[in-house]
């Protein structure tokens, strides 16, 4: 019996194998939600020296594997022990073992969402493709919902991929068929595109950013049209939920903005679990 063939017949062993799987990459976004608009705000000052015919100063490299993880405080290299996904969060009670200054609680938070997501995934979809396919779109999703929260940037880097890894698996219609996948690509960009240009028409100000119009085009382009407007609504209903949260709990004032990458992913999420369900309980709900 093959590794693969094992994985078929034991759906306990498969779920399992994804939620490692979940918890070992989530350690690895953590460092992609850090470095990543880092790598972006270097390659821009480059290119503006670039321009200004000046000689980009000499960088060190910089990337997301380059150089390795240390404590920001005391620049304690963290060793292989220091980085099991949530267990070494643990085993040091949140604390550098270099210097003992505290570990954010979001690194082992994102670790463990991320091992969740991607156990119930397996367990939702199955041994397949549609399972693999599912662990890339929440790793995606996790990564561009923190970016999104610390520097309202959803990069190009991971929202057009999305876009084209959605048309592929769906030629073979692991979510939906190609005709509907490649109608959601499109009418995802253009319907918020039209929402920013009516409302910048309307009151003269930007209220999201061509990012927000590329990860509606990429969650169409997995789930299909149809479920564009399931996505909005609870996008909308997400973001009520976490902002009227924020507001009462942090006190955070209501003029700071909140950027809307977080509750397009969130609502992405419910829909790619649970969207036929809602979509046929809501028709259900029209035809009595
Ligand atoms: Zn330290």
């Amino acid at each position: 019996m093959s590794f693969l063939d094992f994985m078929q017949a034991t759906p306990a062993a498969f779920i399992g194998l994804c939620a490692v799987l979940g918890l070992l990459v989530g350690s690895f976004l953590n460092v992609v939600i850090h470095r990543l608009p880092k790598m972006l705000d270097l390659d821009w000052k480059r290119q503006c020296a670039e321009l200004r015919g000046e000689t980009p100063e000499t960088q060190e490299r910089y990337n997301l594997l380059v150089p390795r993880s240390a404590c920001p405080h005391c620049g304690h290299p963290i060793g292989a022990m220091e980085n099991i996904p949530v267990l070494s969060y643990l085993m040091l009670r949140g604390k550098c073992r270099g210097c003992g200054a505290a570990i954010s609680l979001r690194y082992p938070a994102i670790e463990a969402i991320s091992g969740a997501l991607c156990g119930y995934a397996a367990w939702h979809f199955g041994f397949g493709l549609a399972s693999v396919g599912a662990l890339l779109l929440v790793w995606s999703l996790l990564a561009l919902t923190v970016i999104d929260f610390d520097t309202q940037l959803l990069p190009d880097s991971i929202t057009l991929p999305l876009i084209w890894i959605g048309l592929i698996l769906n030629l073979g219609g692991t979510y939906t068929s190609l005709h509907d996948a490649v109608l959601g690509a499109i009418f995802g960009y253009l319907s918020l595109w039209a929402v920013y240009w009516l409302f910048k028409l309307a009151t003269g100000k930007e209220g999201m950013g061509y990012g927000d119009f590329k990860l509606l085009a990429a969650l169409g382009a997995w789930m299909g049209w149809q479920m564009l407007p399931l996505v909005i609504v609870l996008s909308s209903m997400v973001g009520a939920v976490v902002g009227i949260t924020l507001i009462v709990a942090v006190k955070r004032g209501r003029d700071i903005p909140i950027p809307f990458g977080p509750y397009l992913a969130g609502g992405g999420l419910i829909a790619l679990f649970w969207g036929h369900a809602l979509t046929e309980t809501y028709l259900q709900l029209f035809a009595h």
